[in-house]
């Protein structure tokens, strides 16, 4: 379980009145003891209205403890989730790395603290980065600051809804933005989503002839302005938008396809493509604008202290490393002379950098030492997957795929 499931399992524990730490209680108190009250004041059998709130109070504390056992459950639950999230032996992975000694040459450590500074700049955690410099006597290069600065303060502008510093940027930077391989669809998305929260429809028309045209060869500007007509004014209530309805990286958006995400505008039971402004097209237009400024600058588009951090805890990949050196121990050898991990680590597409090939016969990852091998046709399969085919001192095989015969020389090893 992920360790918000867990602390999601222990919210909803507390927030139900039967689990709740005043919930059995209250009940108990409102309900059995006033109602016990009042029969006693009205008259009734002392002995009776007594041995029956006896009942009602054992019943209680049934319940009461019903619910202990499920917070001691969910309670569990977390735990194993951070234990999990964590591997627990982080002193003994770090012994297992530090043969030979990391971090020990000058230039290293320094590499690192830069590294840490890098990603607090990118947070814009000034103090934090004045008493890094202090403590490591580095002093953090002018340069990033001033481009961590201004990514900053246009990302800020931008949170509080204003695009103009965004726009204003991407006018200085036309010519990058515009040259080819990676035409940018900033600017065309900037000016959308002005368009898109303008209320009064004259003045989105205005807008849009003299910001929007522009984009007419590369992006569907005729659908965006007519989409106008479907949008009620300003009521982006109904409008349940995805963060996919901007490109996620910066290809020119050529087709005139509208945005995937059609949204049913349930009172008029049409299919409105183009989604209102809101909080979430905010984000993906922040995303992008930081994409293409540090694309302008040769930033890394992550930070990549966050990266590796998030790849060895969230991912997994530390947990991967430890439980292969406890299962499999002396027999691997050395943990930085592995070539790579004995276990496979699930990663997330977003966090999936290289190509990999799975071969089509055995359905097995190529590797370096079973890489992948393309036929005379073209088709591609693992070196061992053609050797099997050659089997008995065959000097060609038939593509498992089509008819094409492959001599064992002409198959040539492919590098993705
Ligand atoms: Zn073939």
């Amino acid at each position: 379980m992920e360790i918000s499931a867990a602390l999601t399992a222990l919210e909803s524990l507390a927030s139900s009145p039967s689990t709740s730490s005043s919930g059995p209680l209250t009940i108990l108190l409102d309900k059995h003891f006033s109602t016990a009250r009042q029969k006693l004041l009205s008259g009734e059998d002392a002995a009776l209205v007594l041995s029956d709130l006896q009942k009602q109070v054992t019943r209680a504390k049934k319940d009461v403890e019903k619910g202990l056992k499920g917070w001691y459950g969910a309670l569990g639950g977390v735990g194993k989730a951070v234990e999990k999230a964590f591997p627990p032996n982080l002193a003994g992975i770090s012994e297992a790395y530090d043969d030979p000694p990391l971090f020990v040459r000058e230039e290293a450590r320094e590499a690192l603290d830069r590294a840490v500074m890098d990603s607090m700049a990118r947070r814009g955690l000034w103090e934090a980065v004045a008493a890094m410099e202090e403590e490591t006597g580095q002093i953090y290069n002018d340069e990033k600051r001033s481009l961590a600065e201004e990514l900053g303060r246009i990302v800020g502008d931008m949170e509080n809804g204003e695009l103009s510093s965004a726009l204003e940027w991407c006018n200085e930077n036309t010519a990058f933005l515009r040259s080819p391989p990676h035409p940018s669809s900033l600017p065309y998305y900037l000016h959308r989503t002005i368009f898109l929260s303008l209320p009064n429809p004259s003045e989105a028309m205005t807008y849009a002839r003299s910001h929007l045209l522009p984009f007419l060869s590369t992006h569907p500007v005729l659908e965006l302005i007519t989409s106008r007509l479907y949008i009620p004014p300003v009521s982006a209530s109904t409008s349940t938008a995805s963060s996919s309805s901007y490109p996620s990286g910066h290809n020119p958006s050529t087709s005139l396809e509208p945005p995937s995400n059609g949204v049913v505008d349930v009172d008029m039971g049409k299919v409105n493509p183009y989604p209102s402004v809101n909080g979430e097209n905010e984000v993906s237009l922040i995303n992008m604008f930081r994409g293409e400024y540090c694309r302008r600058h040769g930033l890394p588009k992550e930070d990549p202290l966050g990266v590796a951090v998030d790849l060895g805890g969230r991912g997994g990949a530390l947990a991967v490393v430890e439980k292969a050196r406890r299962v499999m121990g002396e027999r691997l050898g050395n943990i930085r002379a592995w070539e790579e991990l004995p276990m496979e680590v699930p990663l997330p597409a977003s966090r999936r950098y290289h190509s990999v090939f799975v071969c089509p016969v055995s359905k097995e990852q190529a590797t370096e030492s079973n890489p992948p091998k393309m036929l005379t046709c073209g088709h591609v399969l693992a070196s061992e997957s053609f050797d099997r085919l050659l089997k008995g001192g065959r000097r060609s095989a038939k593509c498992p795929y089509c008819p094409v015969e492959t001599s064992q020389s002409a198959a040539q090893r492919l590098y993705f």
